[in-house]
């Protein structure tokens, strides 16, 4: 019906003199009698339609017909706008367009929430209504450059010769480390597809068969408590070569990322992106996921600490554990009401507290400086680098809370202080992962990443004998991606020798029954030449959650699940008739 449609957010200048035909809905009409205003929104944006006192009475009645969310269509003459009215904080603030005829193309009802506002609105509102949602600036602009990333991403890696090719959704189980949702068969009654939650094992299939670089931009699935930057289906930049080491991945992966970050954001990245090794990440920062766009870095002060006559330390050093904390610049800003919120938190970690003490140039003071002995109190100044005064934030025990604890705490004070310099885009590379976990509790080991991840060559003999102890003298060749402290991706190089996949997964106390229950394709088709080979995933919702300075992933999703998992638009999950349960001989036992 439109022959030659414009688009409402594109007209510029350049346009004035011109006929056009625009079509979208109405963000707004103001009738100043004898002039009525209208503006006019697409995909593009809006831009301002006007009919003035030289309109015949159809299309005055026509324009003051057309309500907030009406579709209409306009035919008329784009123009420079007076003087006074130009708007040049507004894309087509310097020009209007003079309709000549409007149609009424569909009505709205009055929209329960405001589109054209800037202002909050309660999020489960926004989802009730994602339909009118969609239509906002904010969350246009957030689909558009999704959209934007996603081209950019295809067109990188399609002129790198990757090889789009799509894994069955209809799946076997692949182990992620997550619960998987599950499909039931109809035609084989009892039995059970398990939706992906990611396309590991058939990505190295493709490997063996000769497709030597394979992407997908895919939905992967894990049925895992919520969190914020989590939904039961997200979205994967997938990817997987042969016959590379981790170098050359790497080089490809910050390549693509410097592509995507151009294409949504206009900005230029450094790359190669620095690394740490995983021992390296968690000593400094707490965590493998490391925010460096802040210092605060976490100092080991066992040493010095060893003859202390602090209990706390005291007791952590003898049963084997550490002594860490850092150092914050003292400017009066933390309060005591903000030491005790952190300590209180600390605690959740396992830890027994954050003792402080205030340390400059002079004696120390406050907290535990009764404690500490000149001689420390020289050693800390050095050891934490400290050439003002500040406050310093230690806490005791065994390692993991230990990290954990200072990981939350360094955060939380560099976004009290405002330490972070929120324009910061800090990617870095996150390397030498431990292969396995032990869990005590379990009395058994699990993979890191996951059991397909090759072992780094000098931790291969350890296999046939590995003590829980030695648990993490196996490194794995494995590596994450981490932006501003969000860990966007993450991949290893594979096993490709059926024998060491053999042992791992007798080390994962995975049997070869089992093995051959769950993954015999992959374990069969390893004997068949399997190249060289490994890969990495990339999470897009993270990665433009980041780009687009967006609190939540729900906010660069077209339609994401609420906390709860539940879509408030679609109403899923629902229940279902007995009659599909019948077919599915399946019963439900309660609620
Ligand atoms: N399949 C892995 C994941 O989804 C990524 C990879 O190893 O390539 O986390």
């Amino acid at each position: 019906m439109f022959k030659n449609r414009s688009y409402c957010g594109e007209l510029t200048i350049q346009d004035a003199g011109r006929r056009v035909e625009l079509a979208g809905w109405v963000e707004g009409n103001r009738n100043l009698g004898g002039i009525i205003f209208i503006k006019l929104r697409d995909v593009s944006g809006t831009v301002q339609v006007v009919v003035d006192s030289s309109a015949t009475p159809d299309l005055v009645a026509a324009a003051d017909q057309a309500r907030s969310e009406f579709v209409i269509s306009v035919y008329g003459v784009v123009r420079k706008r007076d003087e006074k009215n130009i708007n040049l904080n507004h894309p087509t603030g310097s020009i209007e367009v003079l309709a000549d005829s409007i149609k009424l193309l569909n009505a709205s009802l009055v929209p329960p929430i405001p589109i054209e506002t800037k202002d909050q609105i309660g999020e489960d509102m926004r989802l009730r209504y994602r339909f009118l949602d969609l239509r906002r600036e904010e969350m246009r602009d957030a689909i558009i450059k999704r959209h934007r990333a996603m081209q950019a991403a295809r067109r990188f890696l399609g002129a790198n010769r990757f090889f789009e090719i799509e894994t069955p959704v209809l799946n076997k189980s692949t182990p992620e480390g997550a619960r998987d949702f599950l499909v039931p068969s109809r035609i084989n009654r009892g039995e059970f597809y398990a939706l992906p939650q990611s396309p590991q094992l058939f990505k190295q299939i493709l490997m063996i068969s000769g497709f030597d670089r394979y992407f997908q931009i895919v939905k992967c699935f894990r049925d895992e408590d919520l969190r914020n930057d989590r939904q039961p289906e997200f979205t994967q930049i997938d990817m997987e070569l042969s016959f590379v080491d981790a170098d050359a991945i790497r080089e490809i992966v910050e390549k693509l990322l410097k592509e995507i970050v151009r294409e949504v954001s206009g900005r230029e990245i450094q790359i190669p992106f620095p690394k740490l090794s995983y021992t390296e990440a968690v000593d400094r920062y707490g965590t493998d996921a490391p925010d460096t766009r802040f210092s605060l870095e976490i100092v080991d002060c066992g040493g010095m600490f060893a003859g202390s006559k602090f209990t706390m330390f005291n007791a952590a050093l003898s049963a084997g554990g550490v002594v860490r904390g850092i150092a914050v610049p003292d400017t009066g800003a933390i309060s005591r009401k903000m030491i005790d919120r952190y300590v209180e938190e600390a605690r959740v970690y396992g830890v027994p507290g954050l003792p402080i003490v205030k340390l400059g140039d002079g004696a120390a003071e406050g907290g535990i400086a009764k404690y500490c002995t000149p001689d420390e109190q020289a050693q800390l100044r050095r050891i934490f680098n400290i050439s003002q005064q500040s406050v310093l934030f230690f806490t005791a025990g065994a390692h993991d809370p230990v990290s954990a604890a200072l990981a939350n705490l360094r955060l939380k004070i560099a976004r009290d202080l405002g330490l972070i310099d929120e324009s910061k885009l800090n990617f870095v590379w996150v390397t030498d992962f431990p292969l396995f976990e032990y869990s005590r509790e379990e009395g058994r080991f699990y993979s890191k990443h996951h059991p397909f991840t090759a072992p780094q060559a000098d931790g291969i003999e350890l296999l046939d004998s590995l003590t829980p102890d030695q648990a993490d003298m196996v490194l794995a060749r494995a590596y994450d991606v981490v932006l501003n402290g969000v860990e966007i991706g993450g991949g290893s190089i594979r096993i490709n020798n059926p024998d060491v996949q053999n042992k791992i997964f007798a080390l994962l106390g995975i049997s070869p029954e089992e093995a051959e229950e769950k993954f015999s394709f992959l374990v069969e088709a390893l004997k068949y030449g399997a190249p060289p080979h490994g890969g990495i995933a990339l999470g897009l919702d993270r990665i433009m959650m980041i780009l687009l300075n967006r609190k939540s992933i729900r906010d660069v999703i077209a339609f994401p699940k609420t906390a709860n998992g539940r879509c408030l638009m679609s109403n899923a999950p629902s229940p279902v008739s007995p009659d599909q349960l019948k077919e599915l001989n399946l019963s439900l036992v309660g609620k």
